[in-house]
């Protein structure tokens, strides 16, 4: 696949058109599969960034802001249709440029489009509210756009998150700039370009592509921004909001986590130990989401753990290009630190319980980590609280149910959770007693999941994203009050 021969190679999209960075700096892409550069992208700075927010700001005073609410849901669904359309090509890229398995890589792009349609069939149905107040007047509360939304977003999902993020903004009527990962975003590229061709005006959409710290921070602390969505790592998020904060604009943060999934002796241990790997190989790991954390039943430990070991010595990490459980982590960075939490815990003794493999023929030079279970975890230890964001599964085991939920709320995040047990009551229980934005009884639906609301509290961040309740987030109320005596 060539790239350096597209529109939006070495280019930002400002204002309706692919711009050369002002500073005419390049970034260089490399492959996680291979480590191999294969592609440049344009290295924005603020003044790039400061062109993104006034098109955007053009936009949403202009024929953006004008288009009626049905106008602006249709060509989001013209968009996911699009997508789906190039849904092998877009794949493709983003297998490449993420190093994730064509398996995944083809339902990430489904699920972008899936968020275009959603947003788009929700764009008309953003409804006020009346107020019943004194007599003689008459209130009523209008949601109207915040306008110009700012959005950080991450290399580990880049198309999903295109669609995620920019959906329900533009569903809202906001203009965005988006400021994607410089490891992994040719999936967005090739999305804006897309959008441009379905027809969405000069300054609804701009992005910028680059380093975070120059566009990443230029964007979070531009006063032309009115809201700020980022996903990334906690210390980005602090630093992210408190350039919120300067500006006294709101943001959403999503920030990952350290989810447990709760087994007791009762659940269904098959489909347990499926969904549990599959929730921490997904993505290699590297999911905000990922359930990294088995916390067992004691009583019932070595019959779970030893189903578990079984099937972690099944998994293989490879390519993007071949079946495998895991592609490659995202770059040499990312290797490192996942090689330091595995090294580590081993150095300190935990046992290694089973180990993956990386597959035959997997290029010299790729990204490779073997799936890896490591068990008992003592409570306080770095794999027991720490996100890896690598195919690295901690068991732990407890006592009751009392200890099954202090366990699971002991971290600093609090993003998912999974419970699984036959017992009706204690589903109740526990889904109400663990601390995260989503519980999942007898299943683990991390990723997709469009139309339900997503995100944290404590240090996985705050806010939500997806689902109708986004739209809450993309939008302000105003109190309207007519007195007519
Ligand atoms: P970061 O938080 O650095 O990256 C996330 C996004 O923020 C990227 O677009 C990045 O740009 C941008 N960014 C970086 N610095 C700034 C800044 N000063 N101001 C504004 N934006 C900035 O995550 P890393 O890639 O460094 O990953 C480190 C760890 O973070 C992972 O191991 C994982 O634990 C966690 N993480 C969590 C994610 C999640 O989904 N919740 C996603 C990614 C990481 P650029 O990459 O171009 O520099």
């Amino acid at each position: 696949m060539a790239f350096d021969t597209r529109a939006w190679s070495k280019a930002h999209y400002i204002g309706g058109a692919w711009v050369a960075p002002t500073g005419g700096d390049t970034v260089e892409m490399i492959a996680p599969s291979s480590g191999e550069a294969f592609a440049t992208i344009a290295r924005g700075g603020a003044a790039d960034i400061d062109a993104a927010v006034s098109a955007a700001r053009a936009a949403v005073d202009g024929a953006w802001g004008r288009l009626p609410a049905v106008e602006r849901g249709r060509l989001l669904v013209r968009l996911g249709r699009k997508i789906l359309e190039h849904h092998e090509e877009l794949a493709e890229i983003e297998a490449l440029d993420a190093g994730k398995p064509m398996k995944l890589a083809r339902s990430d792009v489904a699920a972008a489009a899936r968020y275009f349609e959603f947003y788009g069939g929700a764009a008309d149905k953003i409804h006020g509210e009346t107020i019943p107040f004194m007599s003689g007047y008459q209130v009523m509360i209008l949601r109207e756009p915040r306008g110009v939304t700012g959005h950080i977003i991450p290399w580990n999902y880049p198309a999903q998150m295109f669609g995620r993020t920019l959906g329900a903004s533009l569903a809202a009527g906001n203009a965005a700039v988006l400021k994607p990962a410089e490891e992994a975003c040719l999936s967005c590229l090739r999305m804006t370009e897309l959008a441009a061709e379905v027809g969405f005006p000069a300054g609804a959409i701009n992005v910028v592509t680059g380093i975070g710290e120059e566009a990443g921070a230029a964007l979070s602390a531009h006063p032309g921004i009115d809201f700020l969505s980022f996903t990334g790592s906690p210390e980005v998020g602090t630093l992210v909001q408190r350039a919120a904060a300067a500006n006294h604009v709101p943001c959403v943060l999503e920030l990952g986590g350290k989810s447990p999934q709760i087994v007791f002796g009762d659940a269904d241990l098959a489909r347990a130990v499926e969904t549990i790997t599959a929730a921490i190989v997904q993505n290699t790991g590297q999911t905000c989401s990922a359930g990294s954390r088995v916390l067992v039943e004691r009583s019932h430990h070595d019959r779970i753990v030893g189903a578990l070991a079984q099937r972690f010595r099944e998994l293989s990490a490879g390519p993007h290009d071949r079946e495998v459980d895991c592609g490659p982590v995202i770059s040499a960075a990312q290797l490192g630190r996942v090689e330091g939490f595995i090294a580590r815990a081993r150095a300190s003794g935990i046992p290694v319980l089973a180990e993956g493999r990386i597959a035959e023929g997997a290029p010299a030079g790729g990204y490779y980590v073997a799936p890896t279970l490591f068990g008992p975890v003592p409570r306080e230890h770095e794999l027991a609280c720490e996100e890896v964001f690598g195919p690295v599964l901690s068991v732990l085991p407890f006592d009751d149910e009392a200890d099954a939920i202090r366990l699971a709320n002991g971290t600093d995040y609090g993003l998912i959770a999974g419970v699984w047990t036959d017992s009706g009551a204690r589903q109740m229980r526990l889904a109400k007693a663990v601390r995260a934005g989503q519980v999942y009884v007898n299943g683990f639906g991390a990723g997709g999941g469009i139309e339900l609301p997503f995100g944290g509290s404590k240090r996985s961040g705050h806010g939500r994203e997806k689902g109708l309740e986004a739209l809450r987030e993309y939008t302000v109320a105003k109190t309207v009050v007519i007195h007519h005596g």
